[in-house]
Parts: structure tokens; C-alpha cells; sequence
């Protein structure tokens, strides 16, 4: 086989369709207008735009006035928390719940606003990382302003039963935002089924532009708009909008849409990937809910193995992947994530995390799971003391 790069990090971020890449080139070249300008330039971007909100209304089963574009998915998660931790402290709701395995995008937003005087709590999980209704309704107060639980999560794929929580925190009066930044694209997400308030999205990880985004806003529900100046996005979202990247994310949800099916096939060859490695590489077990999460992502911790030492020689073989790990002040961090689940240390820094697409193969796969019980074990080898290895 001649060689070949491999990139299996789609839920770091996609690669652009080229549909994507010839909307946006199109929109930037022909249509440069202001959306908010009266005249025949102002209304020529102006219907880009409406397309592009009615494409991505059509992948979230939405209103298109109800979509609100965003700068990506942390710009809409930042709305979502802070617009309606704001919008609900007058009522005297001063209490936000989230899990303990959301992106840092929320969790960080909580912690802010924790240091601000609002009082946070973090959801439990169950070793294959689920939130349990019991452990939602023993969380909630009279003062919960907004509960926050992601659809998916990024590092395992674990999908969260939102239906049966979304209704529990609006019998108690709070808001529910999802974050659907990793399961739009990949699975069907509707928010009326969904019975949820608030959902994030996020452009590039369906194929569209990056810094590209939107925060669908159930009607009336109000926020109080944390981006502040004109009155673009219905008052919503202040700044000229991005008409090129966001026409461009209209096309990408089109077609996000009309590829849910593909999913069974991804879903073919992320369970080959992994039953590959666990079959041929000794001391390997995967992390999450085998059975509820979304078709592309398996996460896999490596015995005896530092995952950051495993990602590079994956590298050097042309193969991109992540750990679930995060690099900070230069000491490797053990997921956050994992350790919410209850895995040692040990295991949270051993976990790999391999993420498919739609351009994956099975050649990819199968090279992938023949080239990776060479390199373990040469790493387990070098990680032993030399009386060991002799
Ligand atoms: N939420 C989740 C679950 C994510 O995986 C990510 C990206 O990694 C984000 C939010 C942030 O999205 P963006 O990169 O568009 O800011």
C-alpha cells in the first residue's frame, strides 16, 4: 500500500465539504453586502442568510426564526448559559446545573458565573457515562434557572437521554440548553423531540466553515444577549454576520441531513475498528456506552501505554487521532471526562479516542488495526525498566 494519510479526529473537527468550500467562495466573491443594509447589496446577503437559516433549521427540525448564528459552538453555549442565567436572576433563580462531562465551553461558562455568585451544581455519571433522571431531579431547587446537559459527548460519544430529561427540568420551571455540537450530522436531532429550550451547534464538525455556529432560541424563550451593539440576529446577536461561512454552514446542514443514513456505514466501520484493536492488542478495553453513542467514535485506553506517546508514533505512521487527554502547563492532564465516569488515572491517561467521517475506508480501518499492536508494543517495551526487558 502506498502511503497514505489517515484522519480519524473528525470530532476535533471535519473537513470542509467542497460543496461547503464552493459556497462560501461563491458568497464572498459575489456577494459582499451588508445583511442589515436597505439596499439591493444589503437584501442579495440578506437571502443568503435566510437560506442558510433555513438549511440549518431544516437539520435541527426548527423554525428558522428561532436560529440564531453564532461565532461556533462556544459562542452558542456561552449564550445559552449566560444569556439565561441573566435572563432568569431577576426571578431570583441564581442556580445552574450541567454535568460533569460537558465541553469547556459550558463548564467553564458555569465556573464563571459560579465566581460571580451563582450557585452550580455537576451531575454524577454512570461508569459508561449517562446522567440518570434520579440524578436530575435529587439536583434540581426552586432556584435552578438552567439546566445544561450535552447531547453527545465529544471524547466518548455517549449520547445523553434528553427526552427524559429535558422534561423533568421544565416541570421544575428552569430552562433546558443542550449542547448538540457532536451528535448534529451524525445522528437525527430534532428539537421538538428533544423537548428541549436552547441547542448549540457548530459548523465544523458537520463538514461547514469553522468559527461558524448557531444557538436555536425555542419561541419565546428569552435571553439576555451577552454580545452587545446592533441589533442583528433579531437583537439576539450583536455584529455584522459572516454571510460567506454562514451560507456556507447552510450548505453543509443541507447536506448533513440528507446523509443521516450514512451513519450505518460509519457505524460498520468504527465497531471493525474497534473490535480490531481489542481482539489484537492485549490489555485494551473501550470507554463509554457501547450501545447508546453516536455511529463515528470509539474511545479505547491502552494498558501500560501514555496515550500522548501513542498519538505521536500513530503520527508517524500518518494516522490522525486524540487522546482524551488535555495538555496543561505541560503536565498531561487525565480526561476530565473519564474521571467523571469513575476510571483510575491510570486509565483516563491511557485512553485513545478515534473519530470517523464520511470519508473513512476500510482499507483506513484495516490499516489502522494492523499497524497499532507493532507500536503498543514496541511503547510497552520501551516503558519498561531495562531488567525488566532483558
Ligand atoms: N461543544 C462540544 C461538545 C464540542 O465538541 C466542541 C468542540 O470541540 C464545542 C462545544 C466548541 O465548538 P467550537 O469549536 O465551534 O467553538
Amino acid at each position: 500500500m502506498t502511503w497514505m494519510r489517515i484522519y480519524l479526529d473528525y470530532n476535533a473537527t471535519a473537513p470542509p465539504l467542497p460543496e461547503v468550500v464552493a459556497a462560501v467562495s461563491r458568497v464572498m466573491s459575489t456577494t459582499f453586502g451588508n445583511a442589515s443594509s436597505v439596499h439591493a447589496f444589503g437584501q442579495q446577503a440578506k437571502a443568503e442568510l435566510d437560506a442558510a437559516r433555513a438549511g440549518v433549521a431544516h437539520l435541527i427540525g426548527a423554525e428558522a426564526s428561532e436560529v440564531v448564528f453564532t461565532a461556533g459552538g462556544t459562542e452558542s453555549d456561552n449564550l445559552a448559559v449566560r444569556g439565561a442565567a441573566e435572563a432568569l436572576e431577576p426571578a431570583g433563580r441564581r442556580h445552574l446545573i450541567a454535568t460533569a462531562i460537558e465541553h469547556e465551553a459550558v463548564l467553564n461558562t458555569v465556573r464563571a458565573l459560579e465566581r460571580r455568585g451563582w450557585a452550580a451544581t455537576l451531575l454524577p455519571l454512570d461508569a459508561t457515562g449517562v446522567v440518570s433522571p434520579d440524578a436530575l431531579r435529587a439536583a434540581l431547587r426552586p432556584d435552578t434557572a438552567l439546566v445544561s446537559i450535552m447531547h453527545a459527548n465529544n471524547e466518548i460519544g455517549t449520547i445523553q437521554p434528553i427526552e427524559a430529561l429535558a422534561p423533568i427540568a421544565r416541570a421544575a420551571g428552569a430552562l433546558f440548553h443542550t449542547d448538540a455540537v457532536q451528535s448534529a450530522g451524525k445522528i437525527p436531532v430534532n428539537v421538538r423531540h428533544l423537548g428541549v429550550d436552547l441547542l448549540s451547534l457548530s459548523a465544523h464538525k458537520f463538514g461547514g466553515p469553522k468559527g461558524t455556529g448557531a444557538l436555536w432560541i425555542r419561541r419565546g424563550v428569552r435571553l439576555v444577549p451577552y454580545m452587545t451593539g446592533g441589533r442583528q440576529e433579531r437583537g439576539r446577536r450583536a455584529g455584522t454576520e459572516n454571510v460567506p461561512t454562514l451560507a456556507g454552514m447552510g450548505v453543509a446542514a443541507r447536506i448533513a441531513a440528507d446523509r443521516l443514513h450514512h451513519a450505518g456505514a460509519i457505524a460498520v466501520l468504527r465497531d471493525r475498528l474497534e473490535a480490531g484493536i481489542l481482539a489484537r492488542v492485549p490489555g485494551t478495553v473501550a470507554n463509554g456506552d457501547p450501545a447508546r453513542r453516536v455511529p463515528n467514535t470509539s474511545n479505547i485506553s491502552f494498558e501500560a501505554i501514555e496515550a500522548e506517546s501513542l498519538l505521536i508514533a500513530l503520527d508517524l505512521e500518518g494516522v490522525a487521532i486524540s487522546t482524551g487527554s488535555a495538555c496543561s502547563s505541560g503536565s498531561l492532564e487525565p480526561s476530565h471526562v473519564l474521571r467523571a465516569m469513575g476510571l483510575p488515572n491510570a486509565r483516563a491517561r491511557n485512553s485513545l479516542r478515534f473519530s470517523l467521517g464520511s470519508t473513512t475506508t476500510l482499507e483506513e480501518v484495516d490499516f489502522v488495526v494492523g499497524v497499532l499492536p507493532r507500536l503498543v508494543d514496541r511503547l510497552r517495551h520501551l516503558g519498561r525498566p531495562a531488567a525488566a526487558v532483558r
